[in-house]
Formats: C-alpha cells, structure tokens, sequence
C-alpha cells in the first residue's frame, strides 16, 4: 500500500473539499479543477492506490462507487443529459493521486476518444 494522499486529509477533514455525498464507504466531492460544468470525484474511504492493487475483496466497495455515482448523477441534474465515468491508472492513464477514485465528469458534450499527448 502506497503512502496517504490528500484524498484522506479530506476524508478526514483534515483540509476543505466541497463534499457533496457521504457515507461509511465512499465520499464524493467536486474536483479543485474542473473540467467540465460538473466534475465530481467518488473515492472508497479505504484506500486503493491503484486499479493494479484491486483484489476480489475490493469488489463491494468498488461497486458501490457506481451507487454513488448514479445517485450524485441524479442530484446533480445530469443524469438525463449523460456524463462520463472515469478512472485513470499510473502515468499513461494520468493518474496523479494513488488513491483510487472515479471522476464523473458532466454538464457538456463531451468528446472521445481521449487522444495521446
Ligand atoms: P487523477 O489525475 O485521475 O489522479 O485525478 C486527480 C484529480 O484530483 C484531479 O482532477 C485533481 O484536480 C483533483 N484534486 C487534486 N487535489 C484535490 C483537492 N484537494 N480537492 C479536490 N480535487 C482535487
């Protein structure tokens, strides 16, 4: 297991995020750079660094970052319109903090694919 990151001082509310859904599982807060009108981010409160490090016992919480996501999705009036679910893994997927987490990312049109830099 990797070291903390900043995911779990806001867990622990160690430094401000504005949280928009908790519960004992997952949190889910908006994104301090946005890229869209609606850039969330759901994280299992249990660290994960990476999609490499998931074991079967993950599975619970992993699934329920899709709860998560379809209900803040629902809040958030973006459901309808569609949005975009996404986990990046280790340099190539521009992963920059090792504590798994989905973006949900909405609000627009969105493009695809992702081009290569
Ligand atoms: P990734 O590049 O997939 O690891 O995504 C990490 C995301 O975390 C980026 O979109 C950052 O903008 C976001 N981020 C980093 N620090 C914070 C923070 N303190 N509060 C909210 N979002 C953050």
């Amino acid at each position: 297991m990797s070291d903390e990151t900043i995911f779990d001082k806001i867990i622990a509310r160690e430094i401000p995020a504005d949280i928009v859904y908790e519960d004992d599982r997952a949190l889910a807060f908006r994104d301090i750079n946005p890229t869209a009108p609606t850039h969330l981010l759901v994280i299992p409160k249990r660290r994960i660094a990476t999609v490499n490090d998931v074991t079967p016992e993950d599975e619970a919480d992993l699934g329920h970052l899709f709860v998560v996501a379809r209900e803040i999705a629902e809040r958030e009036g973006v459901a309808e319109d569609g949005y975009r679910l996404v986990v990046n893994c280790n340099a190539h997927g521009g992963q920059s903090v090792y504590h798994i987490h989905m973006h949900l990312i909405a609000g627009q049109a969105l493009g695809w694919p992702p081009f290569p830099r």
